[in-house]
């Protein structure tokens, strides 16, 4: 029987990217009946999509990659210290042969609906093409950054030459020499691909509404001798990223801010920027996230930085967020993204002063002019967290859809678990500590929970597992509270919810998104309720408990 034909499995997971490989090794290894589904041509989810030039990894190479195997830490020479999406992609599919994962794998299988079976304690998967699959466990890795949103834009069908949101760069060469170039949206993305194509276009004009912040990425390539060296290290990097809130090697200063003096601030400031990744945000003084006036003034400092590095003085104020401090949302990393703007053939508009009224047959039209293009890039972003779990129409008990439920934001119980979607597990999940750090780390952690909770529940015979109504609540008000204290709750990012292109998303409404306490304590709480004989979760079973445990290689999978 192949993969395409079988109609039950113990475990389908939904998506093939970093979760959803790394669970379908979890699951193969223990010999359960799985399959990963993904709606692409291909696995590696994120480094699979964002083929946009420029498109790197902000985390440190070699602390992304999986650390699950030590062959593999001793086969993979990462080439650079921010390696880019070919490379990212090469290592993901490096990984799914290595492990001969990818017969796990079906792609072109894109979910649209799951349905919980409560009689049979099953979930009934619909797949694009009518297929209808069931499983005792649905284990949805499908990303928190992978459902792309375009703008909310009069005319942008009407538009005859090249438009493409960079989520979908075309995989065939895209030839931009030469051509007048349109980008939209000024985010992370878009600060990746302005840098690396300004030099390559005739004209650039970038389209910006509210500008970022950001700093140098400071990328370098990795010798031979150094990868040696991270080899023989691998263990103590991996060790120091268990550490740290947001699961990387840099960790905050743990000088108070105002027990220092001016003079030491900016030391550390001047020697943090000009370092590689995210030590300008995350080896900073703890004080920056929290209090108005310490991050006002590294704030400050940055915008400093920013004014030296772009010539003309008006753009260069044009390129300062006003609206937000520096790091209060997830720091997008640059390399000669403000020298751009000093090239003759890059233009900032700023679309505050005048709007885009439409997108034409030969390019867009603001109130103030028309700007004709032959390529129109949307460096719109994402439906972040929930935008993946949205567009698929999930039903619970009762019934109860998943989007309704989370109208007004996600509740869960960990970031993992739904009440009254027994056996969904999320290893990745809204609220869980993934998106807040580097992914994987969380992911790896996700993964590895949520697998004993499955092989809790082999091990016992039971059937279902539902999270409980007071677990949620409390899991919930928890994530809630980790807010308060924070200053990224007052700005309009991906972490409170915010997208004016998606419907319900506009200013006004926090949704609480990210779990924020990081990681060392998201780690301790999920342990220690494991430990607990996972407290909050209420197991049961439809049919009387197997005796003792389960062979889980002999375990028969019922084919429908
Ligand atoms: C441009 C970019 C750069 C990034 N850089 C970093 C970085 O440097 N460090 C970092 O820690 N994180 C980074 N991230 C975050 C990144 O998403 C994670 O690092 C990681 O790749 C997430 O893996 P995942 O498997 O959870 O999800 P994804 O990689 O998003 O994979 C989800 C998969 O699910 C599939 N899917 C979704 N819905 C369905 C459905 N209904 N049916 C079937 N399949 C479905 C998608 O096709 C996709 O393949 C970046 C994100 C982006 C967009």
């Amino acid at each position: 029987m192949t993969e395409k034909t079988k109609l039950h499995y113990e475990v389908i997971v939904v998506g093939a990217g970093v979760a959803g490989i790394y669970q379908i090794k979890r699951l193969v290894d223990l010999g359960i009946e799985a399959t990963v589904l993904d709606s692409a041509n291909g696995l590696g989810g994120t480094w699979y999509w964002n083929r946009y030039p420029g498109c790197r990894f902000d985390s440190e190479s070699y602390t992304y990659g999986y650390s699950f195997s030590r062959e593999l830490l001793e086969e993979w020479h990462w080439k650079e210290r921010f390696s880019s999406q070919p490379e990212n992609l090469r290592y993901l599919n490096f990984v799914a042969d290595k492990f001969d994962l990818r017969r796990h794998m079906q792609f072109n299988c894109k979910v649209d609906a799951a349905r919980f079976d409560e009689t049979r304690n099953l979930w009934c998967v619909s797949v694009s093409g009518g297929r209808e699959l069931t499983c005792r466990f649905l284990v949805l890795a499908i990303g928190l950054l992978s459902a792309p949103t375009m703008p909310r834009i009069e005319g942008i069908d009407s538009f005859k030459g090249l438009s493409f949101h960079t989520y979908y760069w075309p995989h065939e060469p895209v030839d931009i020499a030469g051509k007048k170039v349109a980008v939209i949206g000024t985010g992370a993305t878009a600060i990746q691909l302005i840098a690396e194509i300004a030099d390559k276009v005739a004209e650039l004009t970038v389209f910006q509404r509210r500008p970022n912040w950001s700093a140098p990425l400071n990328n370098s390539p990795i010798s031979e001798e150094e990868m040696a060296d991270i080899r023989a290290r691998y263990d103590e990097i991996f060790e120091a990223c268990t550490h740290t809130p947001g699961a990387f090697l840099h960790g905050p200063d743990h000088r108070g801010f105002y027990e220092v003096t001016r003079e030491e601030r900016l030391e550390l400031w001047d020697k943090l920027y000009d370092e590689p990744g995210f030590g300008i945000w995350l080896a900073n003084f703890r004080e920056i996230f929290m209090d108005e006036a310490a991050n006002s003034e590294l704030s400050k400092y940055i915008a400093d930085r920013i004014r030296q590095r772009v010539s003309d003085p008006k753009v260069a104020e044009k390129l300062i967020p006003r609206d937000h401090g520096f790091g209060v949302q997830r720091l997008p990393l640059e390399t000669n993204y403000y020298e751009a703007y000093n090239r003759d053939n890059v233009h900032l508009v700023n679309l505050q002063e005048t709007p885009i009224e439409r997108i034409t047959e030969k390019g867009l039209k603001t109130t103030e002019r028309e700007y004709d293009c032959d390529i129109i890039v949307y460096a719109t972003g994402f439906d972040a967290i929930t935008g993946a779990y949205d567009r698929i129409d999930i039903r619970g008990i009762g019934g109860e859809r998943l989007f309704e439920k989370w109208k007004d934001g996600p509740k869960t119980f960990l970031g993992m678990l739904v009440r009254g979607f027994p056996n969904l597990l999320m290893p990745t999940g809204p609220q869980s500590a993934s998106a807040s750090t580097n992914f994987p780390r969380g992911i790896e952690n996700g993964v590895n929970w949520c697998m004993g909770v499955m092989q809790y529940m082999w091990d016992r015979g039971y059937t279902r597992a539902e999270a409980m109504h007071e677990a949620e609540e409390r899991w919930t008000a928890h994530v809630v509270k980790m807010y308060e204290i924070m200053l990224m709750r007052k700005a309009k990012s991906w972490f409170t919810g915010y997208n004016s292109n998606v419907p319900g998303h506009e200013e006004g409404k926090i949704r609480y998104f990210v779990y924020n306490g990081g990681t060392p304590k998201f780690v301790a709480i999920i342990n220690d309720i494991a430990a607990k004989g996972y407290e909050g979760i209420a197991f049961s079973s439809n049919a009387p408990p197997e005796q003792g445990a389960m062979s889980l290689r002999t375990r028969n999978c019922v084919e429908s």
